[in-house]
């Protein structure tokens, strides 16, 4: 196959895509390797609400054996503190959520504030742990932040709308958005989402890249976070079935939503047979 010229840039999900669990899909890191020798961009997505980048460069290291800088890397984390240093005035931001999430935002030039009433800002990541625990550091942010929206006036963001996660028995816990939910319920405010499913995330990752949204690859595992945003901005999309979609599922999808999908591959591996590396 001859390689066709047009891709520039290829955002890469990791949790089903690079990783399966803490299982690194076989491949991955020759695979990554590839792009880079073929003079492509490459950016690592993750949703998760609670770990910084620098903690997400240790496991694509030494888990997945991939080489990366913390530039590479786009988080539901860092780009929601991007995003918030960009439209603070004040830089105070009253925050819920784990160090990971912190981090970011202090990185990012903000001033985390213990006061609702100070907050021009509240940044909100998942307050339970991996049992479903509320935090001992999250107990009165619920009250916290209803105060610093109804009170202070401030804005509301959130890393991501998920509602439901697997813990650490496997069982369902509550995620971001079941504190959202929460929140909304007792002040009527929806959060400003910047993580999957919303299309600020690959924004990010594209000016991170420097390259246009009809240069760039998506390669994700799940259709209404990865591949319909990504779609939408213009991307080339490829769902591959490592993750969390399987290919019967793509059977009962209708017409409109399976156009979404330009690509469908076994693997990551595959990827190198539209970017001329296979
Ligand atoms: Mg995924």
């Amino acid at each position: 196959m001859s390689p066709p010229p047009r891709f520039k840039g290829i955002i890469l999900d990791i949790d089903g895509v690079l990783k399966r669990g803490s299982t690194p899909i076989p491949g991955a890191a020759e695979t990554v390797k590839r792009f880079r020798e073929l003079g492509l961009k490459v950016v690592f997505l993750s949703n998760l609400s609670t770990k910084s980048r620098e903690q997400y460069v240790d496991i694509l290291r030494h888990k997945l054996g991939i080489d990366v800088s913390p530039d590479e890397l786009v988080l539901a984390t860092s780009a929601t503190a991007d995003y918030v240093a960009k439209y603070s005035r004040t830089r105070k931001v009253y925050f819920i959520g784990h160090s990971g999430l912190r981090a970011e935002l202090e990185k990012a030039g903000l001033i985390i504030v213990d006061k609702p009433e100070e907050a021009e800002f509240v940044v909100a990541g998942s307050p339970f742990d991996e049992r479903g625990y509320v935090t001992e550091d999250n107990k009165w942010k619920f009250t916290g932040a209803i105060r610093a929206i109804l009170l202070a006036k401030a804005r509301f963001v959130a890393v991501n709308p998920d509602k439901l996660f697997p813990g650490a028995d496997g069982k369902p816990i509550p995620g971001t958005g079941t504190f959202l939910g929460a929140i909304t319920a007792a002040t009527g405010v929806e959060p400003i989402i910047i993580g999957k499913p919303s299309k600020e995330i690959y924004r990010i990752a594209l000016d991170k890249m420097g390259v246009k949204p009809h240069e760039a690859i998506m390669v994700g595992d799940q259709l209404y976070t990865d591949i319909i945003p990504a779609k939408k901005l213009g991307l080339t999309t490829v769902l591959v079935l490592t993750g969390l979609t399987r290919r019967e599922d793509l059977d009962k999808l209708d017409p409109e939503t399976r156009k979404m999908i330009d690509y469908v591959f076994d693997s990551v591996q595959d990827v190198l047979k539209i970017v001329g590396g296979s």
